[in-house]
């Protein structure tokens, strides 16, 4: 089974560690994603938090909302393409998810194509090429008339805004993950992003148990919920609330349970052998404070592609629609809301359902164990 997969930076890091320690870890199945596509990120939102804040705090009913969206410093509600509510994202900040604030990238550095809203003007996407396969989707893409390309140097404002936004997260963010250290709480992926050495890394997880992963990253506020350890470990481990726990009786120790220590992407992340992994067969690349990549675009689905909801550009979902409809993939492990905007992980395998997906979801969508479950069947 040949598959997509889309999420967010952190995701996008749980799926590249997974794929670099796959023989580690003695498990293929995180081989079978053949695209990725990253969204920017600055931060998210637990389901349940964004519920209290917009029920409880404004009094309005998430199944009244059909659009969020942020924009010039505040989270936007709309109904009926008409501004609901604003909240200023001060108001928002306590609801943050605190692995957000220790996280360093914003634009998905790991993924084939980064798309996000800021850089492009309104109704477009800002596309980040950073890998051949991603080029040559954009260009099929463009050649099948789903969507429309214009280098992002023809519009405005371009990518020096992404720039600042990434620089800011990351300066933000380190002076957070400081501060952690200090009281003991230390973000070990950050420690390791430079390693160019894998045995630390695989002597650190030896011997791990669960109270470790426990210890140093879900207490310690690093836990993104992305559900690797889970899929890695599944007979022992399982999601509640968007925490990994024990299964009922199991005893938390164990084979399983060090490889899904090693798997985690917060218990250490060597992003620089994972970049130099992911970008060596891709000849010259740009690097700069965008990440590796070759080209930025500024991109927009067509009425051709047919689309019934979208963020931005509806570059996501178009894009997707030429890779199923030309059978790059068979499958697309993306998001889904319900009326009331509880987010769940969904595999679309047609493109009627890839029409479904469009949107951006602020909250954090649990993935990993659906990708795992899908590319095994
Ligand atoms: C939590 C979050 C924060 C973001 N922050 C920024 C930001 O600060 N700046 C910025 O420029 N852009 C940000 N984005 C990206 C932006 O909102 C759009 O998703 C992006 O521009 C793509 O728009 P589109 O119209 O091309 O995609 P669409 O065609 O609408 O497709 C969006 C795709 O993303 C998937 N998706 C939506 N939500 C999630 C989710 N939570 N997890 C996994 N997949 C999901 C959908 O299922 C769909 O496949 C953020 C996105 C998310 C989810």
């Amino acid at each position: 089974m040949k598959l997509a997969y889309v999420g967010l930076p952190c995701q996008l890091q749980a799926l590249r560690k997974l794929q670099m320690f796959s023989s580690e870890i003695g498990q293929s199945w995180m081989n079978q994603v053949e695209l990725t596509i990253g969204l920017f990120c600055r931060e998210n939102w637990a389901y349940t938090c964004l519920r209290a804040l917009v029920e409880d705090d404004y009094g309005i009913k998430l199944s009244e909302v059909d659009k969020f969206d942020i924009k010039k410093g505040k989270m936007l509600l709309y109904r009926n393409g008409e501004v609901l509510l604003g909240i200023p994202l001060h108001e928002t900040k306590p609801y943050v998810r605190a692995a957000c604030e220790v996280c360093l990238d914003f634009s998905a550095e790991l993924a084939d194509l980064s798309v996000g809203a800021v850089g492009s003007p309104p109704k477009y996407s800002t596309v980040i090429v950073r890998t051949r396969r991603g080029m040559e989707l954009l260009r099929e893409a463009e050649s099948s008339g789903y969507v429309e390309v214009r280098h992002i140097s023809e519009v405005k404002p371009g990518t020096r805004l992404v720039v600042k936004l990434t620089n800011e997260k990351r300066e933000e963010n380190l002076k957070e993950a400081e501060q952690r250290a200090k009281h003991g709480y230390p973000a070990r992926h950050i420690q390791s992003m430079g390693e160019r050495e894998l045995t630390g890394i695989l002597e650190g997880a030896k011997g791990r148990s669960f109270a470790d992963l426990e210890r140093h990253v879900v207490e310690a506020g690093m836990c993104v919920a992305c559900g690797t350890c889970v899929a890695v470990a599944g007979e022992h481990l399982e999601m509640v609330e968007e925490r990994p726990r024990l299964r009922e009786g199991a005893s938390g120790e164990g084979e399983a349970l060090e490889k899904a220590y090693l798997a985690c992407p917060r218990t250490s992340l060597p992003t620089m052998l994972m970049a130099e992994r992911l970008f060596s067969e891709e000849g010259e690349v740009k690097s700069d404070s965008l990440g590796k990549y070759i080209d930025v675009f500024a991109v927009r689905a067509t009425e051709k592609a047919k689309l019934s909801r979208w963020q931005d550009g509806g570059a996501v979902t178009a894009l997707l629609l030429q890779a199923l409809s030309s059978g790059r993939i068979d499958a697309a492990i993306t998001a889904m809301r319900d009326r009331d905007w509880k987010p769940r992980a969904v595999a679309a395998r047609s493109e009627e359902e890839l029409r479904q997906t469009g949107g951006t979801l602020y909250c954090y969508v649990t993935n990993m164990p659906l990708l795992k479950e899908v590319a095994s069947r």
